[in-house]
């Protein structure tokens, strides 16, 4: 198989990232691209991986079992992307070097008691629902500040800000006030305490608009891989 479209899309996608900080008045430093895999073969995450890509969005933790084990020999960190079942959260403490998707406390302690077992910690961002859409998960605004609470005793959990998917819609003003609400919950839970660097919204669609809004994480799949012949799960 040829690959060299992947080069040509992480180029394109890293300049236009560029580009979307520059007109937000940002430095492209402060904004990190996560490359979403999921649906893609592990081949061709092995030829994303040896362009120097070392982090990959996946949203069925199934799909990282079977990854994983045939890329062992990359160094590739996963990171969740898609709603997590308690059941799960073994796998996950073996498999993930992050989770984007803690929206409830049950989830935090299956996955602290999992991760105790592991020796191992785990960075989360919680994930906000910020669009009215019956298909979105996460939490309300509402229980973010008690689960916030609630996460301070899970030691093998490091929060590190917070998670969204906007809207799907063309309407550019409902999207951007999704990433807008999601910055500004963030700024509140920083000033009442909380270390929370970290925004990861907006999608190949929608990431101009995110970043505008001050996203530090954007999970870009199609851009890169191409558009998915295969329904994403989830
Ligand atoms: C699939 C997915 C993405 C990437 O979507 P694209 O439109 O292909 O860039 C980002 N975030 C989540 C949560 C996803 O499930």
């Amino acid at each position: 198989m040829d690959y060299s479209y992947l080069a040509a899309n992480w180029t394109a996608v890293r300049d236009r990232v560029a580009q979307a900080c520059r007109d937000a008045g940002r430095d492209p430093v402060e904004v990190a691209i996560l490359p979403v895999s999921k649906t893609f073969d592990a081949d061709v995450v092995r030829a994303a991986a040896a362009l120097g890509l070392h982090r990959f969005g996946e949203n069925r933790v199934q799909e990282v079992r079977e990854k994983a084990p045939q890329l062992a020999d990359c160094g590739i960190e996963w990171v969740i992307i898609g709603p997590l079942q308690t059941n799960k959260a073994k796998d996950v403490a073996r498999l993930a070097h992050e989770v984007q998707t803690l929206d409830r406390i049950e989830l935090a302690e299956a996955l602290d008691h999992r991760l105790q077992i592991e020796g191992r910690q785990l960075d989360v961002l919680v994930q906000v629902k910020t669009s009215p859409e019956e298909s979105k998960h996460g939490l309300s605004p509402a229980e973010l500040p008690a689960l916030l609470a609630a996460l301070r005793r899970f030691d093998t959990l490091r929060v590190r800000g917070l998670m969204t998917i906007a809207t799907h819609t063309g309407d550019t003003a409902e999207v951007r006030r999704c990433f807008r609400q999601l910055r500004e919950l963030r700024d509140a839970m920083v000033a009442a305490g909380y270390t929370l660097p970290r925004l990861s919204m907006g999608m190949s669609g929608d990431f101009a608009l995110a970043i505008a809004e001050g996203a530090t994480d954007v999970r870009i799949g199609s851009a890169i891989f191409g558009a998915r012949t295969v329904a994403a799960a989830g």
